[in-house]
């Protein structure tokens, strides 16, 4: 995994092509709904497009008509025995309505079927008036398989359940967010509470013994010893102090709710795991990345595995990520272009731990194989680059911004807030620095000259 890989991943889910695919209303096992279009369906769950990343949602975080809904548009409609089959299932799964339906509907098909559907329409349950539990469907059947919530026959109603998944965490954090504009302060100790709701899921699914810490602003999730932990743990509160510092935060400044949850992985495994599992990434994106920031809405995470760059890696990724995540979720969450968010990350990075023999390189390549602005600007992401031509984006990013915040901290911090209204780069840049971005980059361009 190279160096630069780390940093640009964060961003990944903000620069992901769009793919058309079907919308859809999915109630979850809970009642609570959500809007999305749906990816895929296989023999674990759905893939559902949801507030800009795709969630992984198994068949037990699902309502019964919802998997119905599912399964129904998925069936082959001229077999009678796929709609006994889907009957079966509602019948089962206190849906008598729909089960009556698709046994109709297999009638209709095969009319010496009789017996056999009215008997199974004589057997269909009055529906019960509790939140129906989804029953385990027999191992033959293809998707889903619907698992854990299962009830058995003359059972009362399962209670609603006392945790969220982690897709109802979303809806809960989406209705929250919408206040916090209104208060943030008030909020704040519903947002950690649905944090550490979400912390006890991701344990429950993972099946790991995490260590949990919290300082003023980071809940740390972490397989690693406390004691490493805890040592860990100042730097993020160094960086939130710098940050702070720089970006000149005000009162009624909006950032992340809550805290922002650090995840840390004694062993690659566990990141990947987590990783796949948690955050729907494929294994192989997993394996490449040296840790990665993500966020919903102002919900936000970071993940990092000990492994990432050794021991001084470890802690610039650190650095690195939680430098994106503050400069993502300060006020407004809106599209920030690679070469202002990697410059970003990476002054930051350097600031903390400017002896790392990479800052040459990058210096070495400022000079002699530096990009343009217009370059910088024109790029959407830096995925998918060479090693070669990602290393001169990574370099010329941090050469522009450090220039940027050196220059002038009062005015960088314009410049952000410009741009975190939905200002252009090149309004922004005559809001923060009076200049047009040529204007700056002849001044940038006179710096590296003056710095050989
Ligand atoms: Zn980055």
């Amino acid at each position: 995994m190279t160096r630069k890989q780390i940093g640009v991943f964060g961003m990944l889910f903000l620069c992901v092509a769009f793919v058309h695919a079907e919308e859809i209303a999915v109630k979850m096992s809970s009642g609570i709904k959500i809007r999305g279009t749906l990816e895929s369906v296989s023999e674990d769950g759905i893939v559902l497009r949801w507030m800009g990343r795709e969630k992984k949602l198994p068949w037990s975080d699902l309502h019964p008509e919802t998997i119905y809904e599912i399964r129904r548009s998925r069936l082959d409609s001229s077999s009678a025995e796929d709609h006994i089959k889907l009957g079966d299932y509602c019948a089962e799964n206190n849906l008598p309505d729909q089960a009556k339906k698709e046994y109709q509907a297999a009638l209709k098909l095969d009319p010496t079927l009789r017996d056999k559907i009215e008997q199974a329409i004589g057997k269909i349950p009055e529906p019960s008036r509790g939140r129906s539990a989804p029953k385990k469907t027999k191992k033959h059947e293809p998707a889903p398989k619907v698992k854990a919530a299962a009830k058995a026959p003359g059972e009362k109603p399962a209670p609603p359940p006392k945790q969220m998944t982690q897709a109802e965490l979303m809806v809960a954090g989406a209705e929250l967010m919408k206040k916090m504009h209104e208060d943030p302060v008030k909020y704040y100790n519903e947002w950690i509470r649905l944090q550490k709701l979400h912390l006890k899921q991701v344990e429950e699914k993972l099946n790991f013994k995490f260590f949990t810490y919290e300082t003023d602003h980071y809940i740390y999730h972490s397989t690693m010893s406390p004691a490493a932990t805890k040592k860990i743990s100042n730097g993020c509160e160094d960086l939130y102090k710098k940050m702070s510092k720089v970006f000149r935060i005000e009162k009624n400044d909006l950032l992340w709710a809550g805290k922002c949850i650090v995840h840390l992985f004694e062993t690659e495994q566990q990141f990947i795991r987590f990783a796949v599992d948690i955050d729907g990434f494929d294994a192989g994106s997993a394996r490449n990345v040296g840790g990665y920031f993500s966020h919903q809405g102002r919900f936000v995470h970071i993940a990092i595995p000990k492994t990432s760059r050794g021991k001084k890696g470890f802690e610039a990724t650190l650095i690195h990520e939680g430098a994106h995540a503050f400069l993502q979720l300060f006020n407004e969450d809106v599209f920030i272009k690679p070469w202002i968010h990697e410059g970003v990350a990476q002054y930051f990075e350097h600031n903390c731990f400017p002896n790392e023999p990479e800052w040459a390189y990058k210096k070495a390549t400022l000079r002699s194989n530096r990009l343009s602005l217009s370059d910088l600007r024109a790029a959407k992401s830096f995925i998918g680059m060479d090693a070669m031509t990602m290393n001169r984006y990574y370099s010329s990013s941090w050469g522009a911004l450090d220039f940027m915040i050196r220059a002038n901290p009062k005015k960088f911090v314009k410049f952000i807030r410009a741009l975190k209204k939905g200002k252009t780069e090149e309004e922004a840049m005559k809001e923060g620095f009076h200049c047009s971005m040529r204007e700056f980059e002849l001044a940038w361009l006179d710096s590296i000259r003056k710095s050989r």
